[in-house]
């Protein structure tokens, strides 16, 4: 363990690098997760390392989405294993969905390790290792889900989900809702609510809202996400790129 000290300019973002080092060392997250991570952590230096108010909307309505869901799932790859297990976890809890692992670079040895790292951070079930189920349009490795997990999910949260799968995924007829820093890749494009912040800031948000709505009926669930604009989020996140506007 390194020690990082509050005070740095650049705690979060150092502590980030951190995790995503352990993971790798831990056999959880993959060498290219180490790239993906590099790709997410410039788009963030553009946002302002802040969840902008676009975002923060996407994060409620995300998180409707999943408390309206029939069969929700959390998908679980090795850069969202490394840096927030336990808060998918606590994700998990708050909407009843389930949390499966998915990877890219598909291997038992990392499914295992990862389906583990969950369980010590409070996971009950890990689904993704059963893989009996597959998404149609995709080769053999990166079309394997499990059947009662992803396969039949009406809702799935999908952070940093690679441009291809969340097009396969879209095409299901899944409500997809994707965590994606860079609102120009595919994965976001195709999301039925694309959510353009961090995973670390993200996900506590989508539980901490999740809290706040779930006492409420469906139709003000079904409110909030009837005036949700995928595009629009799209567009303000651009802007707050483009803008170099820092708040
Ligand atoms: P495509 O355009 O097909 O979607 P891609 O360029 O997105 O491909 P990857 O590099 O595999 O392909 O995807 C990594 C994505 O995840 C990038 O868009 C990056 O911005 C995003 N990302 C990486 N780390 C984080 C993070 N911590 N939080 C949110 N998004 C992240
Ligand atoms: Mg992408």
């Amino acid at each position: 363990e390194i020690e990082i000290p509050e005070s740095h300019p650049r705690y979060q973002s150092l502590l980030t690098r951190h995790r995503i080092e352990a993971g790798v060392e831990k056999g959880i997250t993959s060498k290219q997760g180490l790239i993906a991570q590099g790709r997410g952590e410039a788009f963030d230096y553009l946002i302002g390392e802040r969840t902008t108010e676009s975002a923060e909307q996407a994060e409620r309505v995300a998180a409707a989405h999943l408390l309206l869901a029939d069969s929700p799932v959390l998908s679980v790859n090795g850069n969202v294993a490394a840096l927030v297990p336990g808060e998918i976890v606590e994700l998990a809890k708050a909407t009843g969905a389930e949390i499966e692992v998915n990877l890219f670079n598909r291997t038992e040895e990392r499914m295992e390790a990862i389906a583990e790292h969950l369980r010590e951070h409070g996971a009950e079930e890990v689904k993704g290792l059963t893989a009996d189920g597959r998404i149609p349009g995709l080769d053999h490795e990166r079309a394997k889900v499990d059947a009662d997990g992803i396969g039949n999910a009406d809702v799935v949260l999908v952070p940093l989900e690679d441009g291809d799968r969340a097009e396969a995924l879209g095409e299901m007829d899944k409500t997809e809702l994707v965590i994606d820093l860079n609102p120009m890749s595919r994965s976001a494009q195709v999301a039925s609510v694309p959510i353009v912040d961090n995973v670390i800031r993200a996900v506590p948000n989508m539980t901490d809202h999740a809290r706040d709505l779930a006492a409420e009926p469906n139709s003000t669930l079904e409110g909030i996400i009837e005036e949700f604009d995928p595009e629009a989020a799209l567009s303000a996140a651009e802007d707050a790129i483009r803008s170099g506007d820092m708040e």
